[in-house]
């Protein structure tokens, strides 16, 4: 599973930002939780941590 959602560091409280920066629809969100992660689709590329002004999401080394 390289990439976490830290759900502690999410607001859950706004559409999140960084779903619109992935590539590959990889996160999705449903309402305001916190965003999950398809990891069959996801292809490490880091977007979304850059992207995530909480720290929320973290791309574990392999
Ligand atoms: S690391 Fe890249 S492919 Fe994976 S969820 Fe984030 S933006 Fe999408």
């Amino acid at each position: 599973m390289p990439l976490n959602v830290i759900v502690e560091r999410c607001p859950q409280n706004h559409p999140c930002p960084a779903i619109r920066r992935c590539p590959v629809g990889a996160l999705k969100q449903d309402g305001f939780d916190a965003p999950t992660v398809d990891n069959q689709k996801c292809i490490d590329c880091g977007k979304c941590t850059s992207f995530c002004p909480t720290g929320a999401l973290v791309l574990e080394k392999k």
